[in-house]
């Protein structure tokens, strides 16, 4: 990321969300975005997603330079690089729990998606709930279903916005194990915004946004992922 922008026409006037942001993340190391409500967190976690676009400054994912590609290019690098977990899980209302999850394996014209996304379901403990649609799910198991969306690319990165946030803790703690499972066996990148100090202790950096600038920039460990005990932290 590099001397990113972000800003918004808002009734004639420039509202900047973010102002300059420049970090470089490493490959399969893991990362939160803490600061304030309003802070820009969710536009940062967007941009390097590839959701949006800045308006100035470069975003490269996987020596792929973002801003040059069409709203279709960033949507391909998306489904083939990327797992995002919404704040508000985004699950598509008209579609069953597995249907949701086969949504972005059929994007990718995959083969026997209703088994795979059925695996999927079983892995965030959800086998029996695959017929269900979202508004017959709890707020947990909907953001489980949208884990099991996330992980069905085997994505290189996975972005979460506030994964817990609205979760109770024992299914917090499935979720969290969820993801960093995901950090420890496939090296996925994790890259999360959150306003819970304890979760972000566990990654191994945390950057810190206020008023759209980055503040500080910390190492919580010098270990590299696979030798960090998450369970004992
Ligand atoms: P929270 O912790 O409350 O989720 P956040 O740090 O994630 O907040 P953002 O959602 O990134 O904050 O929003 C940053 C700022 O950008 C806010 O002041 C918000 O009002 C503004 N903003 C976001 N989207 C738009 C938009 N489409 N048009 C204008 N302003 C916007």
């Amino acid at each position: 990321i590099q001397n990113l922008t972000k800003t918004y026409q808002s009734g004639g006037n420039t509202l900047t969300v973010l102002n300059d942001i420049s970090f470089e993340l490493e490959s399969g190391s893991t990362m939160s975005i803490v600061g304030p409500s309003g802070s820009g967190k969710t536009t940062l976690l967007g941009l390097c997603a590839g959701l949006d676009r800045s308006s100035s400054g470069m975003v490269e994912l996987n020596h792929i330079k973002l801003n040059n590609l069409s709203e279709d290019q960033r949507a391909q690098v998306r489904n083939q690089h990327v797992g995002f977990i919404f704040q508000n899980f985004q699950l598509l209302p008209t579609l069953t729990a597995i249907e949701n999850v086969m949504v972005p394996l059929e994007l990718r014209g995959e083969k026997n998606i209703r088994s795979r996304a059925a695996d999927l379901l079983d892995k965030v403990g959800l086998a029996d709930r695959g017929h269900h649609y979202p508004s017959q799910l709890s707020g947990g198991e909907q953001q489980r279903v949208s884990l099991a969306r996330a992980f069905s690319n085997s994505p290189k990165i996975l972005f979460a916005d506030e994964p817990t946030g609205n979760l109770d803790a024992e299914t917090s703690e499935k979720v969290v194990k969820l993801i960093f499972d995901l950090n420890k066996e496939a090296g996925t990148t994790l890259v999360l915004v959150t306003h819970d100090l304890e979760l972000a202790a566990k990654t191994q950096r945390i950057l810190r946004v206020k008023g759209g600038s980055l503040i500080s920039d910390e190492l919580t460990t010098t270990e590299t992922p696979d030798k960090i005990n998450y369970a004992g932290r």
